[in-house]
């Protein structure tokens, strides 16, 4: 049976661990907050029921992934015997370097690392390990479990080989996968942080309320959701980040609305603090 180990256990690495252990993997989820891990522990298991109950899955699958997951603090337990690693940290490079360089020293030679990064640079990662060849994006959409895409973002030395192992996970997953040359933001967080950014920069500027400018976006042009309500169930502070990438690579049209920075600066982040562009109180 094959491992992956998910690091980082906030709203994206639960998805990914909850999607690989009904996939039949085994799967170490990683965090260094006790807190974190215990709400994803109850998150997860409280999805793996739900979805059981609903016929999503079968109760064989939900019993051996309930099997399958282990929960742990400790990076090298979670790390030594992954075949695959994919990291879901805070969107911070200097933060991912270091779990990288952590986990090049801990994992097996052949293993793949990979990181779910939104918008970051994979060479840059790569480049600070022994094995850039080994390291790709996978880049998940949350919420995992539903979303069909995982974009492959191959860095400078990605292999082919890398790439070949990552497409045979992501069938093993049950998801589809787009190949992308590097490039800040890749195809989706480029495309879909400008249109949240505009929609944030309209609500500034009274065009419309959030209410009417998701709408706008839901019933005129068949958006499944309103560019308001995804930043809320992103969250506002990993958004400003991408943000902040964004700008700093590609320029001034990407430079963060001022209201997503007085909301994030505010303490409301969205679906997970409970309140973002809409109250979920
Ligand atoms: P999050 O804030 O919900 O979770 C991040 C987790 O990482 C936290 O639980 C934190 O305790 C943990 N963490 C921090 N440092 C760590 C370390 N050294 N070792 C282990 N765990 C550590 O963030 P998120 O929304 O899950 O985003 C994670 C990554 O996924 C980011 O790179 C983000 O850009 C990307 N991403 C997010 C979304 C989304 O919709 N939220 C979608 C696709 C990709």
């Amino acid at each position: 049976m094959q491992q992956i180990t998910v690091v980082g256990a906030g709203v994206m690495g639960k998805g990914i661990a909850y999607s690989s252990a009904i996939s039949g993997f085994k799967v170490f989820l990683n965090d260094i907050s006790e807190e974190a891990l215990s709400k994803a522990k109850s998150d997860i298991e409280k999805l793996l029921s739900g979805s059981a109950e609903r016929g999503f899955i079968t109760q064989e699958q939900h019993d051996s992934a309930v099997q399958n997951l282990v929960y742990t603090t400790d990076l090298t337990e979670a790390g030594k015997d992954a075949d695959l690693v994919i990291e879901a940290v805070l969107e911070k490079m200097d933060l991912k370097i270091k779990v990288f360089q952590q986990l090049d020293e801990i994992c097996k030679k052949d293993a793949v690392l990979a990181t779910n990064t939104s918008t970051m640079s994979p060479t840059e990662i790569a480049a600070q390990t022994s094995r850039p060849g080994q390291v790709v994006a996978m880049h998940f959409f949350n919420p995992v479990h539903k979303m069909k895409l995982i974009e492959v973002i191959k860095g400078l030395e990605t292999s082919e080989e890398t790439v070949a192992y990552v497409r045979k996970v992501t069938e093993q997953l049950n998801k589809e996968m787009v190949e992308v040359n590097e490039f800040p933001g890749f195809v989706t967080s480029r495309m879909n942080c400008l249109i949240g950014n505009e929609a944030m920069n309209m609500l500034m500027e009274g065009v419309a309320s959030a209410e009417d400018i998701d709408k706008a976006m839901k019933l005129g042009l068949n958006h499944p959701m309103g560019p308001l309500e995804l930043a809320d169930l992103v969250g506002l502070d990993t958004r400003l980040r991408n943000m902040e990438y964004l700008h700093a690579t590609l320029g001034e049209k990407y430079r963060p609305s001022p209201l997503l920075v007085k909301y994030v600066k505010a303490g409301r982040h969205g679906r997970k603090s409970g309140s973002g562009f809409y109250d979920y109180s």
